[in-house]
């Protein structure tokens, strides 16, 4: 890729951070950094009403959230900022004259339209939709398919969107313009103005839209919500990002788990599809699972902490070693942070154990042979680890005639209140001798 592309992102502040603006986002981002150019955040907030500074700073974190960062913005400027639009109204103005100078527009009612002449041909390259073409009467029209001119001030003075979105992307120097689906109606709109100005165009490309499982338009209940729901509900940037990417696009390896560093490296936007993304929950549990698998323990401690801390285990009684290698213990079980985090609880907390657990699964009169049983394994503890511990237990559970599923079971039980866990001996090495015993002894089975 040859060209440096200076590409934005350009959220209005009217709401948090979501899921279709993540997606486009990223793919902002991706093409930014596979082709060693920069990526540019623009508050669009030329709705006075409904633009706060709170939905702004919520989208900024969004995006730190998403671990996509910008080069130049409204909180670290750049050479071509302002980055607000409200802060650019003298470009919007000083344009707004030139076209009226110039005949290509109009005041009416206290605000200015832009002219359309009809007859004429708007034709632009999608890099993803291909060859583009209107007529001109048909780019604006009323209900009646009568043209429509553009309004590009509005009566309360400040500037629509599809006139400062060609001031803006054209003075911040952008090269490629990639969007939702949704504005390819806006681009020839956009591309009017830009040629009545005699502004270089950029290139464009739409990113296809994502639907929900029914099909239809994302829903609330479907994913259209905040990034930090999904960090709530257990999802890791990671995953979301490498989900989202997955969304209208395939690295050409054909891989469907990979990194940041490896999205950036095979990014293509000639690969990105038309056919509408559909949005698979069961999907995003399968990559934000493997996302989990891929981290280090240590890193994945860093995810799973305050998860743990939310369900009130005490973190801070145990040393970072013990509960990175709880997790470890834990073999990439569990879907989302939640699951991870529930499906460890016991490491942390034998009251878990306790509230779900009340003994009952080992049988009064099994239990004088599961005592000589668990003593004899206790007394042969040897370094601990996981290989004595399974090989010490063969041979007793052996020498007693007793099976892995007769003793093991009863044990998996008292050390977890859990049907299923990691290997029960995993979890003893883990646990430690003392908690084991202890365990072991409060369901009188030592
Ligand atoms: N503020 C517009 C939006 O949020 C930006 C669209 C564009 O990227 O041109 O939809």
């Amino acid at each position: 890729m040859a060209e440096k592309y200076r590409v934005r992102f350009a959220p209005s502040p009217t709401g948090s951070l979501h899921i279709g603006g993540a997606h486009t986002a990223l793919f902002n981002w991706l093409l930014a950094r596979r082709s060693g150019g920069s990526f540019i955040l623009r508050i669009e907030d030329t709705d006075r009403e409904r633009s706060t500074k709170e939905y702004e700073d919520s989208i900024l974190d969004g995006l730190r959230w998403m671990g996509l960062d910008w080069d130049e913005g409204p909180d670290k400027g750049g050479d071509y900022g302002p980055y607000r639009q409200s802060e650019r109204m003298d470009l919007y103005k000083k344009y707004e004259e030139k076209l009226l100078d110039e005949g290509k527009a109009y005041r009416k009612d206290d605000a200015t339209f832009f002219k359309i002449v009809p007859g004429k041909h708007v034709s632009f390259h999608d890099e993803v939709y291909g060859d583009i073409d209107v007529e001109s009467e048909k780019v604006s029209v009323n209900q009646d398919n009568t043209v429509k001119d553009i309004v590009i001030m509005r009566r309360d003075g400040m500037p629509t969107y599809n006139y400062a979105v060609v001031i803006d992307d054209y003075f911040m120097g952008i090269n490629m313009v990639i969007r939702g689906e949704d504005h390819v109606i806006n681009t020839p709109k956009q591309l009017l103005i830009y040629d009545a100005l005699g502004f270089e165009r950029p290139h464009f490309a739409h990113l296809p839209m994502i639907l929900g499982k029914d099909k239809k338009k994302l829903s609330k209940r479907q994913g259209a919500t905040s990034v930090f729901e999904y960090n709530d509900m257990g999802y890791m940037p990671d995953g979301v990002f490498n989900f989202l990417a997955l969304l209208g696009w395939s690295p050409r390896n054909g891989e469907e788990i990979f990194t940041r560093e490896e999205a950036v490296e095979l990014f293509d936007i000639k690969n990105v599809t038309r056919k509408a993304a559909v949005f698979d929950m069961d999907k995003l549990n399968h990559i934000n699972q493997e996302q989990m698998k891929r981290m280090s323990p240590e890193k994945l401690l860093c995810v799973i902490r305050p998860f743990w801390e939310d369900m009130g285990l005490p973190t801070d009684k145990f040393s970072d070693e013990y509960l990175a290698g709880a997790l470890q213990t834990l073999g990439g079980r569990g879907q989302t942070t939640i699951q991870v985090a529930e499906y460890s609880d016991y490491f942390l907390d034998f009251s878990k154990v306790t509230e779900r657990y009340d003994g009952s699964n080992a049988k009064e009169e099994i239990r004088p042979k599961l005592r000589k049983i668990y003593a004899e394994l206790l007394d042969d503890w040897g370094d601990g680890t996981f290989e004595h511990l399974h090989e010490s237990a063969e041979k007793i559970f052996a020498e007693n005639d007793s099976t892995m599923k007769e003793s093991a079971t009863p044990m998996r039980w008292a050390l977890t209140g859990r049907k299923v866990s990691p290997g029960v001996f995993e979890v003893a090495a883990r646990l430690g001798k003392e908690e084991t015993a202890r365990r072991l002894r409060y369901f009188g089975l030592l």
